[in-house]
């Protein structure tokens, strides 16, 4: 076996990886992955049209059901499993939360298609266009009971729910992997044979807790593939908000965009502020040179990310200040901005922001900018400082409440100074109240089982995906 994406994504002989250390990892990266890694099997004969042996796909969001959807339709016997009892559960209940599929990748020029596969692409098992992602998740839904009821090959896929694989044995004589599954919370087990084994279990789990030192949650926030408030006026809070939103990737970055211009979409806002061309150009340009230096960065060693986020945060903060000259770009601002807005802080670690999705990245610092000037709001980028507690100040026992119920309650929050990520945390710093706290600080995939066995063997964990399945 020659294949490049068999050879990146493959973990043991005939058990294939799509879950962290990979990145990216957005939905469509993940459906990418999901086909490509069904058809170049088939390309390499790992898998045979019509074979008898079946293939067991572990996981049921949208990188599995894409996986299942494409081995199943070519008529192999596919076995689908998931922990929970329905698929796409992380975008199920997100019925605030916007996706765009080609969002990311501003400002390439298909970046406005919306629409995953666009144009005359190669079609996918489970196609979307932008939308809320709780309406795209039951859209997959349909697509996938349509496959199972409609489809000619749709009876080669058995899914089975509240299913967890235990543990397996690789058997390279005879080309078959042996399962142990477990059913209901592990008090039934069977043990069955596949050919090939891919292993779409997701990412881990997302932290949106703050910890006291001793490891003790002292604030629940809501998880980002939830329900929130915050495009509605005042965040959708009865009293004036004081909103603090913590975390420099991409999530936090989101969230601190719809609360503060309360647009669903980032696509909404970057029309309004009618950047010029020559401004994109610069920043794709500078997103390149980030990303080429990226994927040959070592995960476990934050100087290589360090520098890289730094030199793009400095770029995009050049675009912007040349941005902000342009009479076009302020009128569309101030458009947005009609009056003072809520007051939204992001607070982050280090000096930089940690994703590669330029678009996110580039329209918070235009807005923080903005405000800045146009509104004397200093405060709304808080760099190089981490939660370090959260106290109610009513009286309210903040773990113990259930999620959102600490929304509009007053709370101190102390920060702690984190002046450089390759250093870690500092000492305290100061305090700010807030009746409102968005904590984005990503996936924690330390509890990913097999995730041990699996980290030593993923040898290159960054990729440069394609856009789109290769036609
Ligand atoms: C804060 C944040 C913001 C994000 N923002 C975006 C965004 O705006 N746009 C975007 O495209 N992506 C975004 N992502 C990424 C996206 O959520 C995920 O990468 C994507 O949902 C992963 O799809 P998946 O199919 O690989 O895994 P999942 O959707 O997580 O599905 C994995 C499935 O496996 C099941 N499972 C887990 N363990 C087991 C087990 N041991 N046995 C059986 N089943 C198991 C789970 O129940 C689940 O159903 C974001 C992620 C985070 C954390």
């Amino acid at each position: 076996m020659n294949d490049p994406f068999l050879q990146a994504h493959e973990a043991f002989p005939l058990f294939y990886w799509m879950s962290l250390p990979l990145s990216p990892i957005s939905i469509r990266d993940q459906m990418v992955r999901g086909k490509m890694i069904i058809d170049r099997a088939f390309e390499n004969e790992i898998l045979v049209e019509g074979q008898d042996k079946g293939i067991l796909v572990v996981g049921a969001g949208a990188c599995g059901v894409t996986a299942a959807m494409t081995a199943a339709a070519r008529n192999v016997p596919t076995v689908l499993i998931d922990r929970g009892s329905s698929a796409f559960h992380l975008q199920n209940g997100a019925l605030t939360r916007y996706l765009d599929p080609t969002q990311y990748d501003w400002p390439l020029d298909h970046w406005q298609e919306g629409n995953f596969p666009w144009g005359a692409l190669p079609a996918m098992p489970l196609p979307y266009q932008a939308d809320i992602a709780g309406n795209v998740a039951a859209f997959w839904n349909i697509s996938l009971n349509n496959f199972l009821s409609k489809h000619k090959h749709g009876s080669k896929l058995t899914i089975l729910w509240k299913t967890e694989i235990k543990n397996f044995t690789l058997n390279p004589s005879n080309a078959s992997v042996m399962v142990k599954l477990s059913q209901a919370g592990g008090s039934s087990y069977h043990r069955d044979e596949f050919g090939l084994v891919i292993w779409a279990a997701g990412h881990g789990t997302e932290t949106c807790v703050v910890e006291s030192n001793s490891k003790k949650v002292v604030y629940r926030g809501r998880p980002f593939w939830s329900i929130d408030y915050l495009t509605r006026p005042q965040c959708g809070l009865s009293v004036v908000p004081e909103v603090i939103i913590a975390g420099g990737g991409d999530g936090g970055l989101q969230d601190f965009l719809r609360a503060i211009t309360k647009c669903e979409s980032a696509k909404e806002i970057y029309k309004a502020c009618k950047i010029p061309s020559e401004i994109e150009r610069v920043v794709q340009s500078a997103e390149d040179r980030a990303h080429r230096c990226y994927i040959w960065g070592n995960p476990e060693n934050k100087r290589h990310d360090h520098a890289v986020h730094l030199m793009l945060q400095a770029d995009h903060s050049a675009a912007v200040q040349k941005a902000l000259k342009s009479k076009q770009v302020r009128a569309g601002l101030k458009h947005l901005f009609p009056n003072t807005p809520d007051n939204v802080r992001l607070v982050y670690r280090c000096s930089h922001f940690e994703n590669f999705y330029g678009l996110n990245r580039f329209l918070v610092l235009l807005i923080a900018s903005y405000l800045e000037q146009v509104y004397s709001m200093n405060n709304i980028l808080v760099p190089n400082a981490s939660i370090t507690d959260v106290s109610s100040k009513d009286g309210h026992s903040c773990a113990s409440t259930m999620i959102g119920g600490c929304d509009g309650r007053p709370h101190s929050v102390e920060l702690s100074s984190y002046p450089d990520c390759r250093k870690g945390i500092g000492g305290p710093l100061r305090k700010l109240d807030a009746n409102l706290i968005v904590i984005r600080y990503g996936i924690d995939s330390a509890n990913l089982k097999l995730s041990t066995r699996v980290r030593s063997a993923i040898t290159r964990p960054r990729h440069s995906l394609p856009y789109h399945v290769p036609p």
